[in-house]
């Protein structure tokens, strides 16, 4: 079966050939390619072609495809029970693993997706403070359930469907919409409806559009107003959660959020996500409290066991800085390699994660962001795939570099740039 069939046959029975619609290549163009393996850095294809993958699922895999520690766990975890729909100390492991790097996160509640992690940090912080208001900004994705889905980033942004149909208006007014790294805004927000704002939810390095940073003084503007008004800060850290350092962005940027929403790396590849925050506010939710949320399968055991062996291996000694050395050598080659062929590109980065603007200045949200050349992406996604090297298929995504990426692998890389970008200037 080569890639074109594979897709027809998927889309005879999956809508669009997909289950989730970043991967139907819409932001490029084509047909998106099918995978049956992954190893190291690499993805291979139904057609036995491998792949240097970028995308990296999305985030988790940041020690690589199917490294052998996590393979290791999830067998022996599968061989002693698959789920227990009760208490193990697997969760409670995990959640003292991450509260000794994310010490703001003095509760903790595993769920089974960033999504559901973001949907109750929100719902909770309505039921604390008795407010609806939620604030979020333009371009940031914190998942799909339906208060979210208004100015949204990612896949919908891909789609041109940054606020999708189906969510009624009662809802999407509920939440109000900021440009990104804009403290004016949300002080006159604040000023005008801070005592009906619940919370504002911020990814703290934007990585739903590219990679945006935060603006000196922003994250911390955003902490003083929230506090100031008696709302709630809630980073969300799916993305940047354990790329910079063990302890995320709020660890870099010396902030306390007081919700913290985490996913991806914490499930080593399997389905989790997780919900912290200050204890008195955690309590609120069932069993203790009043808020109400639960999950068949989370805090499962398979993936409390990815999970605790990524984390683990990210905390051998040297990694942090193997890691750190890969993706700066890389975010460095390419911009220097667009430098030798005068294509205007800007390169952020936050630990092993990019962002990749066609653009000579960084953007600071979304107008700037779609400001970019972002035509120019589809054609170098396209001439790297054809070179066997995978980017995220759409401008919005963030580059992502595992510890497998080593230097060979990306000097690698870099050739190809080097091919591919006179093309593009
Ligand atoms: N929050 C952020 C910052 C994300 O990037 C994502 C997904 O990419 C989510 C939330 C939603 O996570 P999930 O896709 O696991 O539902």
């Amino acid at each position: 079966m080569n890639n074109i069939e594979a897709f027809e046959r998927a889309t005879s029975v999956l809508v669009g050939g997909v289950d989730s619609p970043v991967r139907a290549w819409k932001g490029v163009g084509g047909t998106p390619l099918s995978f049956v393996g992954g190893r190291g850095a690499y993805l291979e294809d139904v057609e036995g072609k491998r792949y240097v993958d970028y995308v990296g699922s999305w985030g988790p895999l940041i020690v690589g495809h199917s490294h052998p520690q996590v393979v290791r766990a999830i067998c022996e975890r599968a061989q002693r029970g698959i789920s227990f729909g009760a208490p193990s100390p697997l969760e409670t492991e995990l959640a003292e693993t991450i509260r000794r790097t994310f010490p703001s996160m003095e509760k903790i509640r595993f769920v089974t997706s960033g999504t559901e992690a973001t949907m109750t940090a929100l719902r909770l912080a309505r039921g604390a403070t008795g407010r609806s208001l939620v604030v979020k900004f333009a371009g940031c994705y914190h998942g799909h359930h339906d208060g979210m889905l208004v100015s949204s980033g990612s896949g919908s942004l891909t789609l041109g469907q940054p606020d999708s149909a189906g969510v009624p208006q009662e809802v999407a007014r509920c939440t109000a919409v900021v440009p990104y790294n804009d403290r004016e805004a949300v002080k006159a927000l604040f000023n005008e409806k801070g005592q009906d704002i619940a919370a504002v939810i911020v990814e703290p390095w934007a990585g739903n559009m590219g990679l945006v940073p935060p603006l000196p003084g922003f994250l911390e503007e955003l902490r003083n107003l929230t506090a100031g008004h008696g709302a709630l800060l809630i980073f969300d850290e799916v993305i940047t959660g354990f790329r910079p350092s063990e302890g995320g962005v709020q660890q870099k940027a010396a902030i306390r959020p007081d919700l913290t929403c985490l996913g991806k790396i914490i499930g080593g590849g399997l389905p989790v996500g997780a919900v912290g925050g200050r204890a008195e506010v955690m309590d609120q939710l069932a069993p203790l409290g009043p808020v109400y949320q639960a999950g068949t399968l989370a805090g499962n055991p398979l993936a409390m066991a990815a999970g605790l062996a990524t984390l683990e291996i990210l905390a051998s000694p040297g990694i942090r800085e193997k890691l750190e050395d890969q993706a700066t050598f890389f975010a460095q080659g390419l911009a220097e390699a667009a430098r030798s062929c005068n294509l205007p590109l800007s390169v952020t980065r936050l630990g092993s994660v990019l962002g990749l603007f066609f653009s000579s200045s960084v953007p600071r949200n979304l107008d700037e962001v779609r400001a970019t050349e972002g035509s120019l992406y589809p054609l170098f996604f396209h001439a790297m795939a054809r070179r066997g090297h995978l980017f995220a298929p759409s401008p919005f995504e963030a580059t992502f570099v595992s510890l497998a990426h080593d230097r060979s692998i990306l000097e690698n890389t870099l050739g190809a740039a080097l091919e591919v970008f006179p093309e593009l200037a």
